[in-house]
């Protein structure tokens, strides 16, 4: 019998050692999750890599790879087909049917690449790869041998099972989630921000995310973005945790007590103490913004001086030195744009200055911070009264 199969090829580096298991299993948890809805699927652990094969044949790899390709850690996948028997008769056919339906549309040059792990196989893997080349060759006439540079590596493992398969799709890549320790990154609704929070993640990092929400100056539709932008992050990570954390009270207790120009830097600053709160919390090492240098007033680096100082983790900024544009075609690449253009503003004007300070000093926001006797209180306050959402 032959089973259709995806096979999922993972970063060996970033898993050595005996960590190997938590990340396999770790990527074995994202691919469930985000297949499941697709049909009766079932992940197989298999010496380097992960086979997901259907419990009743059924496997639509257009709709499947899509949701598997995203996942942090895995650098390639490959649509092939699994098969019981090995006898070297059956390889043959099996390897001739599976590039007549993926490799008849026009002239290729091929090789076919034998790995045997069961090293009590009758031939080697180059007898095997030259016997079933020689057969498949013989029996497609599109078809020439270029063992130097071949468009389709045409491959035949053999394992516990046989696999065999032409085509190699190359994903985002990264490092398992969780390799690189845990941050929490301050999620808006805005286009940046999921872009940083990507780009962090990538790199092996595990991400939770927190919100802060101003009813009724910012809305249900606002939180209700953040939400799915949260939910589509967790497409790339696993699971994401989302804290929304209610802002109101300390927004207007800023907006009454600071001078409007640094009214933003103000707010940052108790933004990221409330986010650096629930790092510690949820034994994170650090926290992630969308700044991009330049781009607004509190971006400036004097901006930013002035609010990382209230801070000891630190602030990834993936984002500093990046274009709009740039951002913004990352943010369609990982399908966070559309979500983020919603027209549900996440600041009311209220609280945006005319002409905000773009040099703040941080000696004088500290000691102007020093003076808010309410503002440690209404922050407690905040972090008491969070709500959580898993993805
Ligand atoms: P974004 O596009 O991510 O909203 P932005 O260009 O609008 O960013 P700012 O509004 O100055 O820039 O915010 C800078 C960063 O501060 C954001 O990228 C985000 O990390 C954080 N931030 C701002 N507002 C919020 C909020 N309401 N909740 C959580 N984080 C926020
Ligand atoms: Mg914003």
């Amino acid at each position: 019998m032959v089973e259709k199969v995806l096979i999922v090829k993972y970063g060996e580096i970033a898993t050595r050692g005996n960590n190997r298991h938590i990340f396999t299993g770790k990527l074995v948890k994202a691919i469930r999750k985000n297949i499941d809805s697709e049909g009766d699927f079932y992940v197989v652990k298999e010496q380097g890599r992960l086979i997901i094969e259907s419990r009743n044949g059924e496997m639509d790899f257009d709709r499947i790879i899509p949701k598997v390709t995203p996942i942090f850690g895995i650098i390639a996948v490959c649509p092939g087909v699994k098969v019981k028997d090995q006898s070297i008769e059956n390889i043959r056919e099996v390897a001739l049917n599976h590039m007549r339906e993926h490799c008849s549309d026009k002239n290729y040059t091929f090789k076919v690449e034998t790995k045997r792990s069961d090293k009590r196989y009758p031939m080697s893997s180059r007898e095997v790869s030259a016997d079933v080349g020689g057969y498949v060759f013989n029996s497609m006439d599109n078809l020439t041998v270029d063992v130097h540079n071949p468009e389709i590596v045409l491959n035949v493992e053999l394992r516990n099972d046989a696999y065999i398969y032409s085509k190699l799709i190359k994903t985002f890549g990264g490092l398992p989630v969780g390799s690189s320790g845990k941050a929490v990154a301050l999620l808006s609704g805005g286009i940046d921000s999921p872009v940083a929070t990507w780009l962090i993640a990538k790199r092996g990092v595990e991400m939770e995310a927190v919100y802060f929400h101003s009813p009724p100056y910012t809305s249900e539709w606002a939180k209700q973005k953040v939400c799915d932008l949260a939910e589509r992050l967790a497409c790339f990570t696993g699971s994401i945790k989302l804290h929304v954390v209610p802002f109101t009270d300390v927004q207007l207790y800023l907006l009454d007590n600071v001078p409007h120009d640094k009214l933003t830097i103000f707010l940052k600053r108790a933004m990221v103490r409330v986010a650096e709160n629930i790092a510690e919390r949820e034994n994170a090492q650090g926290l992630v913004t969308g700044d991009s240098v330049g781009q607004v007033a509190s971006q400036t680096m004097q901006g930013l001086h002035a609010i990382s100082s209230v801070c000891k983790m630190p602030i990834l900024r993936p984002l500093s030195g990046m274009d709009k544009q740039e951002i913004v075609d990352i943010a369609k690449k990982i399908g966070t744009f559309d979500i983020s253009i919603r027209p549900y503003e996440d600041c009311c004007t209220i609280f945006v200055a005319k002409h905000p300070e773009t040099k703040p000093k941080t000696s004088i926001i500290e000691k102007i911070e020093s003076k808010l006797t309410d503002l440690d209180g209404l922050l407690e306050k905040a972090v008491e009264n969070i709500e959580v959402f898993e993805y």
